[in-house]
């Protein structure tokens, strides 16, 4: 097999495109990209990376808005896989910046000297499975045609972001960013009149701090969210020692827990809300807003599943915004009435209430008044209309599934998954799809990932991905793909779980609702990131219960024969 030398063009040069057959394509170079190089290379296999952006990173290469750092501490939101790396790695604050967890990402990618097997500045346009030579076909948009037994999604669950269609952005004289795309050079918003629409994570991230440079920031808010405050703070070195002296055992736990991390104050986790009397629950959520983070959401076992138990928590925050806020009528509008806390991801905040206390600062409802254009000099709502130099768009992603449905991706018979997955995703077990032989889905749908510490998340899908092609090419099995009932099933299986919850109350983007047309599906599992690792390990234990596994040489033998088929795991 050839190794073309070609390498990144982050100069601007042009490389001569790939034409090669591979054991396995990875498409993206984020964290999840980056490692499932690195174990398939240690696999003796073949490998070759495509990537969109001109360097690694994924989401920290993307989202370099002011004020982006991780939500989950960074000493949790780390690659575990590696002792000498977590050793070797010293963060310098609880929750690391963009920029930090970027230079870490980078010197992941030199220091198992990762980079030799990436394209960067090549987006993967369509990959079709070869039944006649049971190999995935794959083309980028610089002319790459190669072809791969294995083919690995690491594309990422909030990569393809949405700027929404508001009529006139075309016509719009200033300048406008994307959270999710912003520009590498930085933006200086000194002295500028600036518009942030949406004020989900990423808007509760940048508001505090383009506020501190701008000469006046307007909040297009349509719905408030949550948010606890980080109380971020640089890291202590003796509480680093004490970590790292025992981190593999905080790994292992983080592994068997539900979120893929140790929350903090874990202690009243098993009780539910409504069990102990006002003074001890207002003790409780107290102790988790001074301590930060996402612990708040740990103080009870029903917070997620009890309304009257989520409502005294929702009440609790309540409180928090109207004593930090000082305008009542601003803090009214803050306060998030239409769902549950926790059933839109909960951000964590450094001074995003704080805010709206100064001068330069206008929260605009537009629920009420919603936007009807973007003007040449600015924004116009139902009510008013505003002078902007800057429009920053908060306003996310398609998440899941966008990043997948972007590609053409075709199965057996030339099935579109995009068809496939017209009333919503479908997998088994967020790894793979019926029909979609040997294609692996890292943090797809129907899997923890974005309910958990992705880093956790993203560990386990490619160490079972690892290990899986090891099986087959140990067995010289050529293809594994899932049967439709172990499918059918564990979509039921997903849904069943997030009815139980309170989650698909809410008209979040984990229920595809932030996307016009989007249908409406919870796409990640609720049953915590401990069950769900312990299911996929008895599965790959059972000789990969629910899958179809094929040897191309009993492919000629009637399907009865031919198949080691396994029964799926849920249907008994
Ligand atoms: P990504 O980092 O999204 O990487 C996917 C890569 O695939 C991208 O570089 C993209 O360019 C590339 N790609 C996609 N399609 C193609 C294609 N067709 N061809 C070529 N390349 C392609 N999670 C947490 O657990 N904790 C946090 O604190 C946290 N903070 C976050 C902050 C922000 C601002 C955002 C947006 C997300 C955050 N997340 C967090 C979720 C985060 O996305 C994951 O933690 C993790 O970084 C995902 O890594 P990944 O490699 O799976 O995907
Ligand atoms: P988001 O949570 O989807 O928030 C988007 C915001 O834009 C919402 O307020 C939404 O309002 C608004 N919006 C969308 N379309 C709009 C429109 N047409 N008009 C007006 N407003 C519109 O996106 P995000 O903030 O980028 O975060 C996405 C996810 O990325 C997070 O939930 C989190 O998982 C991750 N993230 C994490 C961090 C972190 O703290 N580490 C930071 C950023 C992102 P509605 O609610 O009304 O739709």
């Amino acid at each position: 097999m050839k190794d073309s030398e070609d390498g990144p063009m982050a100069d601007g040069t042009q490389r001569l495109p790939d034409t090669d057959h591979l054991d396995a394509v990875v498409v993206g170079a984020g964290v999840a990209g980056l490692y499932m190089l690195y174990r398939l290379r240690a696999l003796g296999l073949s490998t070759r990376v495509f990537e969109a952006g001109d360097n690694v990173g994924g989401t920290w290469y993307w989202n370099r808005y002011p004020g982006a750092r991780c939500d989950i501490e960074s000493i949790d939101y780390s690659y575990s896989f590696s002792d000498d790396l977590q050793q070797e790695w010293d963060w310098s604050e609880r929750y690391a910046t963009q920029p930090e967890i970027l230079r870490y990402v980078n010197h992941v990618a030199d220091r198992f000297d990762l980079r030799r097997d990436i394209r960067f500045e090549t987006r993967v346009t369509a990959t079709h499975f070869d039944e006649r030579n049971n190999h995935w076909s794959i083309e980028t948009d610089r002319g790459d045609h190669v072809t791969a037994s294995f083919c690995i999604m690491a594309t990422g669950c909030l990569s393809s972001s949405q700027v929404p269609a508001i009529p006139g952005l075309d016509r719009f004289q200033g300048r406008w960013y994307h959270t999710g795309q912003w520009p590498h050079e930085g933006v200086d918003f000194t002295g500028q009149r600036v518009g942030v629409i949406g004020t989900g994570s990423s808007g509760i991230q940048s508001i505090p701090v383009i506020a501190s440079h701008a000469a006046h920031v307007y909040v297009f808010q349509r719905t408030p969210n949550f948010s606890v405050p980080a109380h971020n703070a640089p890291l202590d070195p003796e509480y680093v020692r004490q970590i790292k002296a025992n981190y593999a055992e905080r790994r292992r736990k983080a592994r068997e827990s539900r979120s893929g991390f140790l929350v903090p104050l874990n202690k009243n986790t098993e009780t539910p809300a409504l069990d102990v009397s006002p003074e001890v629950r207002r003790e409780e959520y107290e102790a988790r807003w001074a301590r930060g983070g996402f612990g708040l959401m740990a103080s009870f076992s029903d917070l997620y599943s009890n309304k009257a138990a989520n409502d005294t928590a929702a009440a609790f925050v309540h409180e928090k915004i109207r004593k930090i806020v000082h305008d009542p009528a601003v803090a009214e509008k803050l306060l998030p009435r239409d769902h549950p806390v926790g059933t839109k991801r909960l951000c964590v905040d450094s001074g995003y209430y704080a805010t709206y206390n100064r001068d330069n600062v206008t929260l605009v409802d537009i629920r009420s008044a919603p936007i009807e254009e973007i003007t040449p000099d600015g924004l116009r709502t139902r009510d008013s209309a505003y002078t902007l130099d800057s429009i920053v768009f908060a306003t996310g992603f398609d998440a899941m599934t966008g990043a997948l449905n972007r590609i053409d991706i075709r199965g057996r018979g030339g099935e579109a998954l995009r068809e496939k997955w017209v009333a919503g995703p479908r997998t088994y077990l967020g790894i793979a799809s019926a029909g979609f032989p040997n294609l692996f889905l890292i943090t797809g749908p129907g899997s923890p990932s974005v309910l958990s510490n992705m880093m956790t998340s993203i560990e386990q899908h490619v160490e079972w991905t690892t290990e899986c092609i090891d099986y087959l090419r140990e067995r010289r099995i050529d293809t594994i793909e899932p049967t439709l009932e172990a499918e059918d099933d564990w979509v039921d299986h997903v849904n069943d779980l997030a009815q139980e919850t309170l989650y698909p109350t809410a008209g979040s983007w984990y229920m595809g609702a932030n996307i016009p047309g989007k249908p409406r599906i919870f796409m990640p599992y609720v049953g915590g990131v401990g069950t769900y690792r312990k299911r996929c390990a008895e599965i790959a234990a059972n000789g990969y219960e629910g899958f179809v596994l094929t040897t191309m040489s009993e492919r000629e033998l009637p399907a009865s024969e031919s198949t080691m088929a396994a029964p799926s795991p849920l249907s008994s």
